[in-house]
């Protein structure tokens, strides 16, 4: 018998422990009707940590995540830890375990459910049935170069200063991510830079070329500009299947991305680490939305962006594809139904709040697997 998959969960605060709960509906549900089961740890992390321990992330909970094969994350902060120093802050939690586990590559899709077109930033035809993927390098990058900060030059004049610097190495891991991912979709990656202006750019277009000639010659590679990327996501969206960058362009262009799709609490994200010579890979799964402190402990929250960071999981990190696709259908099936939380809702549709969501959703779950 293979040994069980690991999983460690973490709900941190707010709306986290909310959409959580309905995420282990559809675990359970999955013991039960699927014969799939997972050994789950629970932690602490953000806020509910540093009640408990002082720390946003404790050593426990870092130690957990090194163990198990993934980790799924809810959200963290609020008003409550608001005045602290920002070095305890509870947004800290997920800095350090994405530093901690070397999470280089951050995955967001934007996805535009059928259901959901008419929300978008863009007219519905523009984005009906869209699904692109954008890889973001997460660990590198101007958000962490060196020389950085707040200067004074000889007349006494503020210099702000922040660097751009990537290695090839650094370029050609997240390039792979990307180029492994389309092989699964539909085997195109646009890669964004501007080698026209910025010498990080030009060796960032270099090197995801020698690695596509090397190694990865049947997908279709795009270069493109990134501020030209942006306004094709803005006027053809459709034209992109997995969209790679660096951590502020990937940054930016996500952002874009996910106002296409018009809804935060239906979008779901994972960020990966490095395969090990184990063949092991670290990697986190949460929703893109925070820990909406205005509607925690009313019931209210959208529940399916953290279910749909499940599905992403049980793909990538346990190659599940049939369960991520249940799980994703039956979301779809119930949006179609007509059920909406707040967030979601729209004229003539039935306003629901997340235990009933949760509990629709596995009923459609039933229904699909039998
Ligand atoms: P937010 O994403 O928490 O909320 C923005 C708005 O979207 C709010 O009106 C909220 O009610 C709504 N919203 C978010 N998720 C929703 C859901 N699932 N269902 C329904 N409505 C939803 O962003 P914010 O208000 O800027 O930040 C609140 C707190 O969350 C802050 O402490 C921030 O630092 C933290 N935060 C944490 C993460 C994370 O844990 N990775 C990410 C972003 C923000």
């Amino acid at each position: 018998m293979p040994a069980n998959k690991k999983l460690l969960v973490l709900p941190g605060d707010g709306i986290g422990p909310e959409v959580m709960g309905e995420v282990r509906r559809i675990i359970d549900w999955m013991a039960h009707r699927r014969a799939v089961s997972f050994d789950i740890e629970e932690g602490l992390v953000g806020g509910a940590a540093i009640d408990a321990t002082g720390s946003p992330c404790p050593d426990a909970t870092l130690d957990a995540a090194r163990r198990v094969d993934a980790v799924l994350f809810g959200s963290v902060g609020g008003p409550k830890w608001d005045s602290l120093p920002f070095e305890q802050r509870p947004e800290l939690g997920i800095l350090r375990l994405r530093k901690e586990l070397g999470l280089f590559a951050n995955l967001r899709p934007a996805i535009v459910m059928e259901a959901l077109a008419d929300a978008s930033a863009l007219r519905a035809e523009l984005v009906k049935g869209l699904d692109i993927m954008i890889v973001r390098e997460s660990t590198g990058g101007i958000y962490f170069g060196e020389p950085r900060g707040i200067h004074m030059d000889a007349q006494g004049k503020r210099v702000g200063i922040d660097t751009e610097v990537y290695s090839e190495d650094e370029i050609a891991r997240v390039a792979r991510v990307a180029f492994d991912l389309a092989r699964g979709r539909r085997n195109k990656v646009t890669s964004v830079e501007k080698a026209n202006v910025m010498q990080s750019g030009r060796l960032w277009r270099a090197v995801v070329g020698e690695v596509h000639k090397a190694e990865y010659a049947d997908v279709e590679l795009e270069n493109m500009y990134a501020d030209n990327c942006a306004m094709q996501l803005a006027s053809r969206p459709k034209q992109f299947d997995v969209i790679l960058g660096s951590n502020l362009f990937g940054d930016v262009l996500s952002d874009l991305a996910a106002a296409l799709t018009g809804s935060l609490g239906m979008l779901p994200s994972a960020t990966l680490g490095a395969v090990q010579p184990s063949g092991k890979r670290h990697a986190l799964y949460e929703p893109i939305h925070g820990s909406a402190p205005d509607i925690a402990g009313k019931g209210v929250a959208n529940p399916c962006a953290q279910m749909l960071s499940l599905a992403m999981l049980l793909r990538i990190s346990f190659g599940m594809e049939e369960d991520a696709k249940l799980i994703e259908t039956a979301i779809e099936r119930v949006l179609n139904s007509g059920f909406r939380t707040a967030d979601i809702m729209q004229p003539g549709r039935a306003r629901v709040g997340t235990s009933v969501m949760g509990e629709a959703i596995v009923r459609e779950l039933e229904k699909l697997a039998a």
